[in-house]
């Protein structure tokens, strides 16, 4: 080999674009998702409607699904672990009789992915049976969890939801409705639950609305969503958001009430569902999850222009972002990265051969696109880094000449306390790293992260004077708005 060569470094740092993986984990090194709810009252075929608003919501949560019925008072219910589409077929949702249901779509992190832990979680307490859906985290859940367990309650699942059942078995009260009150009043975190007994369905949202939650109509039918496309996918029309300490009851021979549980506290609604969770044909507090990111787009455009031939998104999430930044600055948006969808959830592992040769196995950029071309390539966030390290370098390997990273939120560096699966501090490259060592790490010709003002702007709350424009931005810059435990104790959601 020459001395010239010898000394050339390479662009591409690693074997292949899946270096690093294990079999089965997800190739995008981004935040977990987390879990999605819905909920029916009043309609026929409540099952039916469950499945498909379990479809819409799946990006939220893919290791198990569950529904639970209400047929007159006989609950009917099934959970498996897997993508809603391979847990549930005509057979079993054809037993599912009832009016009435909850459902749910979980997202855990390892060694948490049990059926046990599966929800809608189903319990017999005093008042007959009880059965319960989460989206969130109750940050409290083990203290409280300990109190129980030393009072004599046994739990049967490590889910934090179980906390809330036990709460309510122990209540004072016989009356549920009160009996929900009482339990959720203890409660400190983040959760938006659907809660079904036999004549009763209650949906209840945290004090701060730290996670989505709506509500939705279709003829004489409620439903509830975390995420409004749900609606849609049913043909049902949007209601209302839940808001922050509320609940809202529907009873067997009762008008719906709306009813406050405790005092709504500051609003922070999580500023990531905007950046990156929630579908981008979702509205969140009536804002658009895809208008907003478009405006972020513009906005990082305004505070960090790059002249360039071309600009793209990472799919599927970033590409909002990407045509807003293209819009602001008249640089042409183009395709230049692609995602697989048919990769599945694992893989085999390419033998040594195919890693030589560079499997791609769910992400690849368009060579006719972004050769010679100097690229900005528009990503949400970076957790650990490896990722956009890759995606740099396949743009690069496609023949880019210049990279420019443009990310739509400011660099992530706590960890969540509310349901959203992080590493620890010590792992997000930008709580251990400055801006300069991250470009160097992500080899990228230029790195910019959308200001904490951009991002608000961009998803545009109009607020009522709430601290960070009535979102949750915690992660972004420590203000957590409850007070949360230990870095050690944070768990999966639901
Ligand atoms: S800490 Fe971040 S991810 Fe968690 S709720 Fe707040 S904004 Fe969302």
């Amino acid at each position: 080999m020459s001395h010239e060569l010898e000394n050339k470094q390479p662009l591409w740092t690693g074997d292949y674009y899946n270096e690093g993986m294990n079999a089965g984990e997800s190739i995008f090194d981004k935040l977990g998702e987390e879990c999605g709810v819905f909920g029916v009252w009043g309609h026929g075929d409540a099952a039916s409607l469950c499945y498909y608003g379990l479809h819409a919501l799946q990006h939220r949560g893919q290791e198990s699904a569950g529904i639970c019925t209400n047929d007159n008072g006989t609950f009917h219910y099934y959970r498996g672990m897997g993508l809603v589409k391979e847990v549930f077929n005509n057979n079993n949702l054809k037993d599912l009789k009832g009016s009435n249901a909850i459902a749910h779509v979980r997202y855990s992190t390892a060694g948490e992915s049990k059926l046990v832990n599966a929800q809608p979680l189903v319990f017999k307490y005093r008042g007959g049976d009880l059965a319960i859906a989460t989206n969130g985290n109750i940050v409290n859940a083990k203290e409280l969890r300990q109190q129980l367990e030393s009072q004599g309650s046994i739990f049967q699942t490590s889910s934090d939801t179980e906390v809330l059942a036990h709460l309510i078995a122990r209540s004072e009260h016989n009356d549920i409705v009160t009996a929900v009150k009482h339990a959720l009043k203890q409660l400190v975190g983040a959760y938006a639950f659907l809660i079904q007994t036999q004549d009763t369905l209650i949906a209840a949202l945290d004090p701060n609305a730290l996670r989505p939650f709506a509500m939705g109509q279709l003829g004489d039918a409620y439903l509830f969503s975390s995420e409004t496309c749900a609606f849609d996918t049913v043909g049902a029309s949007y209601v209302r958001d839940v808001h922050a300490g509320e609940m809202i009851i529907f009873q067997q021979g009762h008008e719906m009430r709306i009813e406050s549980y405790t005092e709504a506290k500051n609003k922070a609604v999580c500023a990531m569902e905007y950046v990156y969770f929630a579908r981008p044909d979702s509205d969140i507090d009536t804002v658009n999850i895809h208008a907003a990111r478009k405006r972020m787009g513009k906005l990082l455009a305004i505070e960090a222009f790059t002249d360039a031939d071309v600009v793209t998104g990472v799919p599927d999430s970033s590409i909002s972002a990407a045509i807003g930044y293209a819009e602001q600055t008249g640089i042409p948006y183009e395709l230049g990265l692609i995602k697989n969808r048919y990769t599945g959830r694992t893989f085999i592992e390419p033998s040594q051969e195919l890693r030589e040769q560079g499997v791609k196995m769910k992400l690849s950029a368009v060579r006719k696109v972004v050769e010679g071309k100097r690229v900005v390539m528009i990503d949400d966030s970076i957790v650990r880094g490896t990722t956009s390290l890759r995606i740099v370098n396949l743009l690069r390997e496609a023949g880019a000449t210049e990279v420019h990273v443009r990310i739509s939120s400011p660099p992530f560096q706590n960890p969540c306390f509310y349901g959203i699966d992080t590493p620890t501090r010590k792992d997000l490259i930008a709580a251990t790293h400055t801006i300069e060592e991250i470009r160097k790490a992500i080899n990228a010709d230029s790195l910019y992260f959308l200001s904490k003002q951009g991002m608000l702007d961009g998803i545009g709350l109009g607020s009522n004077g709430e601290p960070n424009g009535g979102c949750c931005t915690a992660c972004f810059d420590n203000h957590y708005p409850t007070p949360v435990g230990d870095e050690d104790e944070i768990k999966a959601c639901c």
